[in-house]
């Protein structure tokens, strides 16, 4: 007996998180229930899982419930080892620019956008500047996704009737989001993600954001500067995929590792190498979420870390076991 193969579960710290990545539902278990799950192959059938496991009787039927688990998995050893995972070409998931005349002159000159990425978002300032980017836009309209109009005062409806931007575009006001939501976090359920997880930080993989100076980031909310598009033209472009961020895994970044939601998370925080362990990252501003007590910062009992007998800083990550114990029976039991 197994898992089907879209029943992703991750062990948090505190508890563990199974994900069905097709229907996307989610259900939290004890971690106890997650090493029952990690040896189904022990087992028949769900009768004698249940029979032996009497305990896990009521998590079982909930599970069975929602077909998750397969039987037929003798039937299923015919078949070759699923590979856990992803393989796919180069391309960009998403470029995007805060506009600048030179910059995205340069940009669209120099590079072939559309075969680099199918998501183009381009940050606008100044009204002036989409009459630049008006006579550009044509070549780019089925890869433009966004122009983001950064200017309270404009109205977008004035916009499109000063300028008469094809309805392909689609125009968003956008006020500064990365400022603001810094700490608000983003969960996506789906294979790919899972997948790329494993290996990756999926907030750095295949992102590309280029400021007014060139400079060349991750996302537009990251301070981390991994080149300058100066550097690059279409025959070297590739070679930013390879740089020292290309190998980071979740599970080696301080207080993710621990969270059950960590391969779902599109938090994009850039990661810092602590002075500890020189593979070893942390994230500067503490997330809404303490997946040590397994509470969000808006719960009423919520505690931050250092509350609940954890310390994450460049130097250091230390659980005090003795107060992370005494709190979290407090709040559980
Ligand atoms: S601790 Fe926060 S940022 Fe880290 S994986 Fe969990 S939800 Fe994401």
């Amino acid at each position: 007996m197994d898992l089907f193969k879209d029943i992703k579960i991750t062990k948090g710290y505190s508890r563990s998180l199974l994900v069905d990545t097709t229907k996307g539902n989610i259900e939290f278990f004890s971690n106890d229930f997650y090493n029952l799950l990690t040896n189904l192959s022990d087992y028949k059938n769900i009768t004698e899982l249940t029979e032996k496991n009497p305990e896990f009787k009521e998590d079982i039927n909930l599970l069975k419930k929602n077909y998750v688990f397969n039987e037929n998995i003798l039937e299923l050893e015919n078949f070759i080892e699923y590979e856990d995972t992803l393989e796919s070409p180069f391309t960009f998931y998403k470029i995007s620019i805060d506009f600048d005349k030179f910059v995205f002159n340069y940009l669209t000159d120099n590079f072939d956008i559309y075969k680099l990425t199918d998501k183009f978002i381009i940050h606008i300032y100044n009204l002036e500047d989409i009459l630049t980017i008006k006579k550009k836009l044509d070549k780019y309209k089925h890869i433009v996704k966004y122009l983001k109009i950064h200017n309270d005062i404009i109205e977008l409806k004035e916009i499109l009737r000063i300028y008469k931007l094809d309805e392909t575009y689609e125009l968003e006001s956008y006020k500064d989001e990365s400022k603001t939501n810094l700490n608000k976090i983003k969960l996506l359920v789906n294979n790919n993600i899972y997948l790329e997880s494993k290996q990756f930080y999926s907030s750095y993989k295949n992102m590309l954001h280029i400021n007014k100076n060139g400079d060349l980031k991750f996302n537009p909310e990251n301070e981390i500067i991994i080149g300058n598009i100066l550097e690059f033209n279409n025959n070297n472009i590739n070679d930013l995929t390879f740089n020292e961020y290309t190998n980071i895994n979740i599970n080696d970044v301080m207080v993710c590792k621990d969270c059950e939601f960590r391969h779902f998370c599109l938090d994009k925080q850039d990661v810092i190498k602590t002075t500890f362990d020189k593979k070893k990252y942390y994230k500067k501003k503490e997330c809404e979420y303490n997946p040590y007590i397994c509470k969000w910062s808006h719960e009423d009992d919520y505690l931050n870390l250092e509350y609940s007998g954890i310390t994450s800083n460049a130097n250091i990550f230390e659980i005090n076991l003795e107060k992370f114990n005494q709190i979290f029976n407090k709040l559980w039991n």
